[in-house]
Protein backbone atom coordinates (compact mmCIF):
# COMPACT_ATOMS: atom_id res chain seq x y z
CA UNK A 1 0.00 0.00 0.00
CA UNK A 2 1.40 3.23 -1.13
CA UNK A 3 1.03 6.32 0.31
CA UNK A 4 -0.94 7.18 -2.58
CA UNK A 5 -3.82 4.88 -1.73
CA UNK A 6 -4.34 6.35 1.45
CA UNK A 7 -7.82 7.59 1.70
CA UNK A 8 -8.96 10.59 0.84
CA UNK A 9 -12.18 12.17 2.32
CA UNK A 10 -13.42 12.46 -1.25
CA UNK A 11 -11.34 10.77 -3.34
CA UNK A 12 -13.13 7.07 -3.43
CA UNK A 13 -16.86 9.09 -2.73
CA UNK A 14 -16.79 9.06 0.92
CA UNK A 15 -17.13 13.01 1.06
CA UNK A 16 -20.46 12.49 3.49
CA UNK A 17 -19.48 9.43 4.63
CA UNK A 18 -21.49 10.30 7.78
CA UNK A 19 -24.44 10.58 6.23
CA UNK A 20 -24.05 7.49 4.66
CA UNK A 21 -23.50 5.65 7.66
CA UNK A 22 -26.14 7.89 9.90
CA UNK A 23 -28.16 6.45 6.85
CA UNK A 24 -27.57 2.65 7.85
CA UNK A 25 -27.55 3.13 11.01
CA UNK A 26 -31.28 4.35 11.39
CA UNK A 27 -32.61 1.74 9.19
CA UNK A 28 -31.19 -1.02 11.48
CA UNK A 29 -32.33 0.82 14.19
CA UNK A 30 -36.01 0.00 14.24
CA UNK A 31 -35.18 -3.62 14.09
CA UNK A 32 -35.87 -6.46 17.58
CA UNK A 33 -32.65 -8.58 17.41
CA UNK A 34 -31.34 -10.47 19.99
CA UNK A 35 -28.92 -13.39 20.05
CA UNK A 36 -30.96 -15.52 17.53
CA UNK A 37 -33.65 -15.15 15.52
CA UNK A 38 -35.19 -12.91 12.30
CA UNK A 39 -33.70 -9.43 13.96
CA UNK A 40 -29.99 -11.18 13.14
CA UNK A 41 -31.04 -11.85 9.79
CA UNK A 42 -33.28 -9.18 8.73
CA UNK A 43 -29.88 -6.86 10.16
CA UNK A 44 -27.34 -9.07 7.56
CA UNK A 45 -29.74 -9.18 4.57
CA UNK A 46 -29.51 -4.97 4.94
CA UNK A 47 -25.84 -5.27 5.42
CA UNK A 48 -25.46 -7.49 2.79
CA UNK A 49 -26.40 -4.97 0.28
CA UNK A 50 -22.48 -3.02 1.07
CA UNK A 51 -20.50 -6.17 1.11
CA UNK A 52 -20.42 -9.69 0.08
CA UNK A 53 -21.24 -11.72 3.43
CA UNK A 54 -21.68 -15.27 4.16
CA UNK A 55 -24.28 -15.97 6.47
CA UNK A 56 -23.70 -18.97 8.61
CA UNK A 57 -26.10 -20.57 11.19
CA UNK A 58 -25.01 -23.31 13.90
CA UNK A 59 -28.29 -25.30 15.36
CA UNK A 60 -29.57 -24.55 18.82
CA UNK A 61 -28.13 -27.25 21.32
CA UNK A 62 -24.71 -27.15 19.64
CA UNK A 63 -22.07 -27.60 22.22
CA UNK A 64 -19.39 -24.24 21.56
CA UNK A 65 -16.86 -25.18 24.36
CA UNK A 66 -18.42 -24.57 28.16
CA UNK A 67 -21.83 -23.20 26.20
CA UNK A 68 -24.88 -24.30 24.21
CA UNK A 69 -26.52 -22.51 21.99
CA UNK A 70 -29.79 -21.61 23.20
CA UNK A 71 -33.03 -22.16 21.64
CA UNK A 72 -34.07 -19.47 19.03
CA UNK A 73 -36.35 -16.88 19.82
CA UNK A 74 -38.81 -15.14 17.56
CA UNK A 75 -41.46 -12.54 18.82
CA UNK A 76 -44.26 -11.21 17.02
CA UNK A 77 -45.51 -9.04 20.11
CA UNK A 78 -46.16 -8.08 23.71
CA UNK A 79 -48.39 -5.77 25.38
CA UNK A 80 -49.84 -4.97 29.16
CA UNK A 81 -53.01 -3.56 29.22
CA UNK A 82 -55.07 -2.42 32.25
CA UNK A 83 -58.21 -3.92 32.92
CA UNK A 84 -60.00 -0.38 31.93
CA UNK A 85 -58.72 -1.60 28.00
CA UNK A 86 -55.69 0.88 28.30
CA UNK A 87 -52.62 -0.31 27.15
CA UNK A 88 -49.83 0.71 29.33
CA UNK A 89 -46.50 -1.51 27.87
CA UNK A 90 -46.24 -1.96 24.04
CA UNK A 91 -43.80 -3.61 22.10
CA UNK A 92 -44.86 -2.37 18.85
CA UNK A 93 -44.01 1.60 20.25
CA UNK A 94 -40.19 0.53 21.52
CA UNK A 95 -38.65 -3.07 21.52
CA UNK A 96 -36.49 -1.86 24.74
CA UNK A 97 -39.81 -2.91 26.51
CA UNK A 98 -39.93 -6.54 26.31
CA UNK A 99 -36.95 -8.01 28.05
CA UNK A 100 -34.97 -10.59 25.33
CA UNK A 101 -35.90 -14.03 25.15
CA UNK A 102 -39.15 -13.56 27.20
CA UNK A 103 -41.20 -16.57 27.08
CA UNK A 104 -44.60 -16.52 26.10
CA UNK A 105 -46.84 -15.12 28.80
CA UNK A 106 -51.22 -14.79 28.07
CA UNK A 107 -52.82 -14.32 31.59
CA UNK A 108 -54.50 -11.76 33.87
CA UNK A 109 -52.71 -11.27 36.87
CA UNK A 110 -52.52 -8.17 40.08
CA UNK A 111 -50.32 -4.98 39.97
CA UNK A 112 -48.19 -6.51 42.82
CA UNK A 113 -47.23 -9.56 40.56
CA UNK A 114 -46.79 -8.00 37.39
CA UNK A 115 -44.49 -5.39 39.53
CA UNK A 116 -42.23 -8.49 39.98
CA UNK A 117 -41.48 -8.91 36.05
CA UNK A 118 -41.03 -4.84 35.05
CA UNK A 119 -37.48 -3.01 35.22
CA UNK A 120 -37.17 0.28 35.52
CA UNK A 121 -34.28 3.04 35.74
CA UNK A 122 -35.41 5.46 38.98
CA UNK A 123 -32.96 7.48 38.68
CA UNK A 124 -33.19 8.08 34.66
CA UNK A 125 -37.17 8.27 34.86
CA UNK A 126 -37.75 8.89 31.52
CA UNK A 127 -35.99 6.07 29.98
CA UNK A 128 -36.51 2.47 28.92
CA UNK A 129 -33.70 0.00 29.88
CA UNK A 130 -32.66 -2.54 28.13
CA UNK A 131 -32.46 -6.18 29.69
CA UNK A 132 -32.75 -9.56 28.81
CA UNK A 133 -32.61 -13.09 30.08
CA UNK A 134 -31.23 -15.52 27.41
CA UNK A 135 -30.08 -17.96 29.76
CA UNK A 136 -32.27 -18.55 32.77
CA UNK A 137 -36.40 -18.66 31.43
CA UNK A 138 -38.15 -15.70 32.23
CA UNK A 139 -40.29 -12.77 31.25
CA UNK A 140 -40.51 -9.25 31.75
CA UNK A 141 -41.37 -5.61 30.52
CA UNK A 142 -38.89 -2.44 30.58
CA UNK A 143 -40.48 0.93 30.96
CA UNK A 144 -39.89 4.35 31.92
CA UNK A 145 -39.78 5.26 35.68
CA UNK A 146 -42.29 8.17 35.70
CA UNK A 147 -45.02 5.55 34.10
CA UNK A 148 -44.68 2.84 35.93
CA UNK A 149 -45.56 4.74 39.41
CA UNK A 150 -48.45 5.65 37.28
CA UNK A 151 -49.68 2.55 36.84
CA UNK A 152 -53.10 1.92 39.26
CA UNK A 153 -53.81 -0.91 41.94
CA UNK A 154 -56.30 -3.69 40.26
CA UNK A 155 -55.64 -6.24 37.45
CA UNK A 156 -53.53 -6.61 34.17
CA UNK A 157 -53.53 -9.04 31.10
CA UNK A 158 -49.84 -9.35 30.20
CA UNK A 159 -49.84 -10.70 26.60
CA UNK A 160 -46.07 -12.44 24.99
CA UNK A 161 -46.20 -13.63 21.92
CA UNK A 162 -42.97 -15.46 21.68
CA UNK A 163 -41.64 -18.87 20.96
CA UNK A 164 -38.61 -20.56 22.51
CA UNK A 165 -38.01 -23.29 19.79
CA UNK A 166 -35.17 -25.34 18.10
CA UNK A 167 -33.54 -23.29 15.40
CA UNK A 168 -30.13 -21.69 15.08
CA UNK A 169 -28.01 -18.98 15.66
CA UNK A 170 -27.22 -16.63 12.78
CA UNK A 171 -24.02 -14.72 11.91
CA UNK A 172 -22.34 -13.04 9.10
CA UNK A 173 -18.64 -12.73 8.05
CA UNK A 174 -17.08 -11.19 5.03
CA UNK A 175 -13.29 -12.36 4.10
CA UNK A 176 -11.39 -10.52 1.57
CA UNK A 177 -8.47 -11.99 0.83
CA UNK A 178 -4.41 -10.17 0.76
CA UNK A 179 -1.36 -10.55 -0.29
CA UNK A 180 0.06 -12.56 2.34
CA UNK A 181 -1.69 -15.34 4.48
CA UNK A 182 -1.91 -13.21 7.51
CA UNK A 183 -5.30 -11.87 8.77
CA UNK A 184 -6.76 -8.82 10.44
CA UNK A 185 -10.23 -9.56 12.29
CA UNK A 186 -12.54 -6.32 13.05
CA UNK A 187 -15.66 -7.25 14.61
CA UNK A 188 -18.99 -6.02 16.04
CA UNK A 189 -22.06 -7.34 17.96
CA UNK A 190 -25.51 -8.42 16.10
CA UNK A 191 -27.48 -8.61 19.34
CA UNK A 192 -29.02 -5.56 20.77
CA UNK A 193 -32.47 -4.54 19.54
CA UNK A 194 -32.84 -0.84 19.08
CA UNK A 195 -29.76 0.73 20.65
CA UNK A 196 -27.76 3.47 17.90
CA UNK A 197 -24.71 3.07 19.46
CA UNK A 198 -24.45 0.18 21.08
CA UNK A 199 -24.78 -1.58 18.54
CA UNK A 200 -25.75 -0.20 14.75
CA UNK A 201 -22.54 1.99 14.83
CA UNK A 202 -20.45 -0.47 14.61
CA UNK A 203 -22.42 -2.64 12.03
CA UNK A 204 -22.66 -0.03 9.83
CA UNK A 205 -19.04 1.68 10.37
CA UNK A 206 -17.44 -2.03 9.87
CA UNK A 207 -19.61 -2.80 6.54
CA UNK A 208 -18.72 0.34 5.48
CA UNK A 209 -14.94 -0.35 6.19
CA UNK A 210 -14.93 -3.79 4.47
CA UNK A 211 -16.53 -2.05 1.19
CA UNK A 212 -13.99 0.35 1.03
CA UNK A 213 -11.16 -2.33 1.46
CA UNK A 214 -13.11 -4.72 -0.80
CA UNK A 215 -11.83 -2.12 -3.90
CA UNK A 216 -7.95 -2.04 -2.61
CA UNK A 217 -5.03 -3.76 -3.27
CA UNK A 218 -4.14 -4.92 0.41
CA UNK A 219 -1.10 -6.53 2.22
CA UNK A 220 -3.49 -8.71 5.20
CA UNK A 221 -7.01 -10.65 4.67
CA UNK A 222 -9.54 -8.79 6.45
CA UNK A 223 -11.84 -10.82 8.50
CA UNK A 224 -14.98 -9.21 9.86
CA UNK A 225 -17.60 -11.02 12.12
CA UNK A 226 -20.96 -9.91 12.54
CA UNK A 227 -21.87 -12.23 15.89
CA UNK A 228 -23.97 -12.27 18.56
CA UNK A 229 -22.48 -10.74 21.85
CA UNK A 230 -20.40 -13.97 23.67
CA UNK A 231 -22.17 -16.89 22.08
CA UNK A 232 -21.59 -16.32 18.65
CA UNK A 233 -18.18 -15.31 18.64
CA UNK A 234 -18.12 -18.80 20.62
CA UNK A 235 -19.18 -20.38 17.86
CA UNK A 236 -17.35 -18.68 15.31
CA UNK A 237 -13.81 -19.09 17.76
CA UNK A 238 -15.25 -23.12 17.64
CA UNK A 239 -15.85 -23.22 13.92
CA UNK A 240 -12.37 -21.53 13.34
CA UNK A 241 -9.84 -22.90 15.88
CA UNK A 242 -7.56 -23.98 13.15
CA UNK A 243 -7.10 -20.64 11.27
CA UNK A 244 -6.83 -18.60 14.22
CA UNK A 245 -2.91 -18.46 14.14
CA UNK A 246 -3.01 -16.36 11.05
CA UNK A 247 -4.64 -13.33 12.71
CA UNK A 248 -2.09 -10.76 13.36
CA UNK A 249 -3.96 -8.16 14.22
CA UNK A 250 -7.83 -7.43 15.51
CA UNK A 251 -10.20 -5.03 16.91
CA UNK A 252 -13.76 -5.48 18.35
CA UNK A 253 -16.00 -2.04 17.38
CA UNK A 254 -18.88 -1.26 19.81
CA UNK A 255 -20.35 2.58 20.47
CA UNK A 256 -18.54 4.08 17.90
CA UNK A 257 -20.89 6.58 16.97
CA UNK A 258 -21.12 9.21 20.03
CA UNK A 259 -18.68 12.41 20.17
CA UNK A 260 -16.98 10.65 23.18
CA UNK A 261 -13.38 8.96 23.11
CA UNK A 262 -12.22 7.30 21.37
CA UNK A 263 -11.13 4.97 24.31
CA UNK A 264 -9.04 1.98 23.63
CA UNK A 265 -8.56 -1.22 25.72
CA UNK A 266 -5.48 -2.95 24.85
CA UNK A 267 -5.63 -7.33 23.87
CA UNK A 268 -4.62 -8.99 26.78
CA UNK A 269 -0.88 -9.59 25.30
CA UNK A 270 -0.31 -5.78 26.47
CA UNK A 271 2.10 -5.22 23.90
CA UNK A 272 0.56 -6.18 20.31
CA UNK A 273 1.08 -4.26 16.99
CA UNK A 274 -2.72 -3.03 17.47
CA UNK A 275 -2.19 -1.25 20.87
CA UNK A 276 0.43 0.49 19.34
CA UNK A 277 -1.01 1.30 16.16
CA UNK A 278 -3.82 2.59 18.64
CA UNK A 279 -1.41 4.84 20.35
CA UNK A 280 -0.55 6.33 17.09
CA UNK A 281 -3.77 7.26 15.55
CA UNK A 282 -5.90 10.44 16.54
CA UNK A 283 -9.60 11.05 15.56
CA UNK A 284 -10.39 14.87 15.03
CA UNK A 285 -6.86 15.27 16.04
CA UNK A 286 -8.12 13.74 19.52
CA UNK A 287 -5.27 11.18 20.90
CA UNK A 288 -6.96 8.03 22.20
CA UNK A 289 -7.35 7.45 25.61
CA UNK A 290 -5.55 3.91 26.34
CA UNK A 291 -6.67 1.46 29.02
CA UNK A 292 -5.18 -1.45 29.51
CA UNK A 293 -6.86 -5.30 29.38
CA UNK A 294 -9.45 -6.44 31.47
CA UNK A 295 -11.78 -9.61 30.98
CA UNK A 296 -15.06 -7.31 31.08
CA UNK A 297 -16.75 -5.95 27.85
CA UNK A 298 -17.60 -7.00 24.38
CA UNK A 299 -15.93 -10.28 22.52
CA UNK A 300 -12.57 -9.30 23.77
CA UNK A 301 -12.95 -11.33 26.68
CA UNK A 302 -13.89 -14.47 24.43
CA UNK A 303 -10.74 -13.50 21.92
CA UNK A 304 -8.82 -12.72 24.58
CA UNK A 305 -9.42 -15.70 26.88
CA UNK A 306 -6.21 -17.58 28.10
CA UNK A 307 -6.96 -20.24 25.41
CA UNK A 308 -6.86 -17.97 22.55
CA UNK A 309 -4.69 -14.78 23.35
CA UNK A 310 -5.27 -13.36 20.54
CA UNK A 311 -3.91 -9.79 19.91
CA UNK A 312 -7.63 -8.56 19.47
CA UNK A 313 -8.37 -4.92 21.61
CA UNK A 314 -11.61 -3.17 22.11
CA UNK A 315 -11.84 0.20 20.04
CA UNK A 316 -15.18 2.30 21.17
CA UNK A 317 -15.89 6.50 21.68
CA UNK A 318 -17.35 6.73 24.68
CA UNK A 319 -16.94 3.77 26.79
CA UNK A 320 -19.58 1.61 27.15
CA UNK A 321 -21.37 1.92 31.05
CA UNK A 322 -20.07 5.26 30.92
CA UNK A 323 -22.62 7.67 29.33
CA UNK A 324 -26.04 7.73 30.64
CA UNK A 325 -27.69 6.88 27.77
CA UNK A 326 -25.80 3.67 27.87
CA UNK A 327 -28.83 0.48 27.81
CA UNK A 328 -31.43 2.65 27.67
CA UNK A 329 -34.00 4.36 25.21
CA UNK A 330 -31.58 7.59 24.88
CA UNK A 331 -28.96 5.61 22.68
CA UNK A 332 -30.86 6.25 19.75
CA UNK A 333 -30.53 8.35 16.46
CA UNK A 334 -30.05 11.76 18.07
CA UNK A 335 -27.08 10.52 19.87
CA UNK A 336 -24.94 8.99 17.19
CA UNK A 337 -23.76 11.99 14.90
CA UNK A 338 -23.05 11.51 11.08
CA UNK A 339 -19.70 13.74 11.78
CA UNK A 340 -18.55 10.99 14.83
CA UNK A 341 -19.66 8.19 12.43
CA UNK A 342 -17.15 9.51 10.14
CA UNK A 343 -14.21 9.99 11.83
CA UNK A 344 -14.71 6.73 13.76
CA UNK A 345 -14.61 5.58 10.30
CA UNK A 346 -11.35 7.35 9.14
CA UNK A 347 -10.09 6.58 12.73
CA UNK A 348 -10.13 2.90 11.88
CA UNK A 349 -8.77 2.92 8.05
CA UNK A 350 -5.67 4.78 9.29
CA UNK A 351 -5.13 2.24 11.66
CA UNK A 352 -6.11 -0.29 8.67
CA UNK A 353 -3.31 1.98 6.94
CA UNK A 354 -0.92 1.90 9.79
CA UNK A 355 -1.37 -2.05 9.53
CA UNK A 356 -1.08 -1.79 5.74
CA UNK A 357 2.23 0.21 5.90
CA UNK A 358 4.52 -1.13 9.27
CA UNK A 359 7.35 -2.11 7.88
CA UNK A 360 10.99 -3.03 9.49
CA UNK A 361 13.75 -0.78 7.62
CA UNK A 362 16.80 -1.61 7.19
CA UNK A 363 19.41 1.13 6.53
CA UNK A 364 22.12 0.50 3.47
CA UNK A 365 24.49 3.20 4.36
CA UNK A 366 24.81 2.77 8.12
CA UNK A 367 27.94 4.01 9.04
CA UNK A 368 28.22 7.39 9.72
CA UNK A 369 24.64 9.42 8.78
CA UNK A 370 24.53 9.16 4.88
CA UNK A 371 24.90 12.88 3.10
CA UNK A 372 20.93 13.71 2.98
CA UNK A 373 21.97 17.20 1.06
CA UNK A 374 22.78 16.19 -2.63
CA UNK A 375 20.03 14.14 -2.78
CA UNK A 376 17.93 16.78 -2.09
CA UNK A 377 16.69 15.73 1.37
CA UNK A 378 18.42 17.91 3.43
CA UNK A 379 17.93 21.91 3.72
CA UNK A 380 21.16 22.88 1.52
CA UNK A 381 21.44 25.97 4.16
CA UNK A 382 23.24 24.83 7.45
CA UNK A 383 23.05 26.73 10.83
CA UNK A 384 19.51 26.64 11.32
CA UNK A 385 18.75 26.15 15.23
CA UNK A 386 15.53 24.18 14.43
CA UNK A 387 15.16 21.50 12.37
CA UNK A 388 12.05 20.84 10.31
CA UNK A 389 10.10 18.03 11.19
CA UNK A 390 10.64 16.35 7.79
CA UNK A 391 14.33 16.34 8.24
CA UNK A 392 13.82 14.65 11.55
CA UNK A 393 11.49 11.88 10.11
CA UNK A 394 14.79 11.25 8.00
CA UNK A 395 17.30 11.27 10.54
CA UNK A 396 15.01 8.85 12.80
CA UNK A 397 14.18 6.56 10.32
CA UNK A 398 17.99 6.26 9.40
CA UNK A 399 19.05 6.27 12.52
CA UNK A 400 16.57 3.43 14.04
CA UNK A 401 16.75 1.24 10.87
CA UNK A 402 19.19 -1.44 11.99
CA UNK A 403 16.93 -3.93 11.45
CA UNK A 404 15.29 -4.76 14.81
CA UNK A 405 12.79 -1.19 15.14
CA UNK A 406 9.73 -1.32 12.49
CA UNK A 407 8.24 2.01 11.52
CA UNK A 408 5.43 1.56 14.81
CA UNK A 409 8.48 1.56 16.96
CA UNK A 410 10.30 4.67 15.12
CA UNK A 411 7.30 6.79 15.16
CA UNK A 412 6.96 6.01 18.78
CA UNK A 413 10.48 6.90 19.95
CA UNK A 414 10.99 10.11 17.45
CA UNK A 415 7.44 11.97 18.84
CA UNK A 416 6.34 12.15 15.62
CA UNK A 417 3.00 10.94 13.54
CA UNK A 418 3.44 7.91 11.48
CA UNK A 419 2.65 9.32 8.24
CA UNK A 420 5.65 11.22 8.43
CA UNK A 421 7.83 8.80 9.34
CA UNK A 422 6.09 5.99 7.07
CA UNK A 423 6.36 9.00 4.45
CA UNK A 424 10.07 9.63 5.30
CA UNK A 425 11.02 5.64 4.40
CA UNK A 426 9.20 5.70 1.32
CA UNK A 427 11.41 8.59 0.04
CA UNK A 428 14.55 6.97 1.96
CA UNK A 429 13.75 3.58 0.07
CA UNK A 430 13.49 5.41 -2.99
CA UNK A 431 16.76 6.96 -3.42
CA UNK A 432 18.34 3.20 -2.28
CA UNK A 433 19.74 4.57 1.33
CA UNK A 434 17.05 1.84 2.78
CA UNK A 435 16.43 -1.85 2.02
CA UNK A 436 14.00 -3.88 1.03
CA UNK A 437 11.20 -3.61 3.60
CA UNK A 438 10.50 -6.80 5.85
CA UNK A 439 7.10 -7.86 6.78
ZN1 LIG B 1 -24.53 -3.61 25.15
Amino acid sequence: MNEAARLQPSADGTADIGGELHALVSRLFPICRSITGEGVRRTLAILSEHVDITVREVPSGAQVFDWTVPQEWTVRGAYVRAASGKVVVDLAASNLHLVGYSEPVARRMPLCELRTHIHTLPDQPDLIPYRTSYYSRNWGFCMAHRDYLALEDGEYDVFIDTTLADGALTYGEVFLPGETGREVLLTAHICHPSLANDNCSGLAVLARVARTLAARRIRFGYRFLFAPGTIGALCWLAGNEAGLSRIDHGLVVSCIGDGGGPVYKRSRRGDATIDRAMEAVRCDGREVTMRDFSPFGYDERQFCSPGFNLPVGLLQRSAFGTFPEYHTSADDLDFVRPEHLASSFRMIMDVVDILETDRIPLNLSPKGEPQLGRRGLYSATGGHTATSDITMAYLWVLNLADGSHCLLDIARRSGLPFSAIAAAATRLEACGLLGKSQA
